[in-house]
């Protein structure tokens, strides 16, 4: 009999799974992806909903693969987008191994973290809770207690953490947390890939971010972002061509700007972050159309990659 040894075998107490990041819209959810993964994969905005889609981040770590699966922010919606963002946020809770339930220390806790402590409470499943304590950056030490408390009284957490996803504090402290309570499995995913979602659908979003960027509150959340054409012209050279769709002509005006200038900051901005994710110079073509009311019907949902499944 042979016996062979595969050289990437891991070890016999390897740990692995799914981290479902759960919280209302704002707490940081993508900001902390990104910083874990130490890329940029999933857009943030100061603007509440900026996450439309569950977008997995991969760590791959000697002793353990964290699998984190970031999903928009539970809260009540008004739309048939609002409710798929909704869906697929609750959809991670069975999913996951452990639950990350995120909330932002700078605020008491507000009616969605209550939601959420319900959702939690209510659930079928009995993963382990970490409580995260995010933005710490933000209190001092005795407002920071008297969160953690408020938080803890919501909903029992198994663990919890205090940390700051965008000064990078405690974030160590979180992982090995997690790690504790994921269970022994195998590494899922190559060490080397980050995320499932293609440079293609970031590359939409970050376009959809910079419109959020600069753009004021009801625009935004009446944008959806199409990449039309992605293609490597030579290895330091990369086309795209996206589509910025809104609801109204007014929309449009706003997007373009007085003679175009407004879609040019949008288009420059994105140049540059697309540029740096893909690591070639990019020339990035944007057009906008108006289709209205995209958001209430399900054929442009479907297209826009917003699929109401089931
Ligand atoms: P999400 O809706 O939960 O995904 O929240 P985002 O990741 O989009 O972040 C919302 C806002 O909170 C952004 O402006 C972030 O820069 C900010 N933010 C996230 N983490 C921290 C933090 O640790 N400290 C501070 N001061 N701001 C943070
Ligand atoms: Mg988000």
């Amino acid at each position: 009999m042979v016996l062979t040894v595969q050289e990437n075998t891991p070890p016999i107490d390897y740990r692995s799974g799914f981290v479902a990041l759960i919280g209302r819209p704002n707490v940081g959810k993508s900001t902390l992806l990104n910083a874990l993964v130490q890329q940029k994969i999933a857009i943030t905005s100061p603007k509440p909903q900026t996450t439309r889609n569950q977008v997995l981040g991969i760590l791959t770590q000697a002793d353990a693969q964290l699998i984190f699966i970031d999903t928009p922010g539970i809260h009540a919606p008004k739309h048939k987008l609002g409710a798929f963002m909704v869906d697929q946020a609750v959809r991670a809770v069975p999913d996951a191994d452990v639950i990350l339930w995120l909330v932002d220390v700078s605020e008491p806790p507000q009616s969605e973290d209550q939601r959420i402590a319900q959702l939690l409470a209510a659930r079928q499943t009995a993963q382990p809770v970490v409580l995260g304590l995010n933005k710490i950056d933000r209190v001092d030490e005795d407002a920071l207690d008297a969160r953690r408390a408020a938080f803890q009284a919501l909903q029992p957490a198994t663990a919890e953490v205090a940390f700051s996803a965008t000064q990078r504090l405690h974030l160590d402290e979180l992982l090995a947390v997690l790690c504790r309570l994921l269970p022994l499995g195998p590494q899922y995913y190559p060490a080397d890939q980050v995320t499932n979602v293609q440079e293609r659908f970031v590359a939409a979003e970050l376009v959809r971010e910079q419109v959020l960027h600069h753009l004021r509150e009801e625009v935004p959340h009446a944008v959806a972002v199409v990449v039309d054409e992605f293609k490597e012209r030579s290895p330091d050279m990369t086309y795209i061509a996206a589509t910025i769709y809104v609801e109204r002509e007014s929309q449009k005006g706003i997007v373009l700007g007085e003679a175009g200038k407004m879609l040019k900051r949008i288009g420059q901005g994105a140049r540059r972050e697309i540029e740096q994710m893909l690591s070639t110079r990019v020339y990035l073509e944007l057009w906008v159309k108006v289709v209205p009311h995209w958001r209430r019907d399900d054929a442009y949902l479907r297209r826009f990659g917003y699929r109401i499944e089931g």
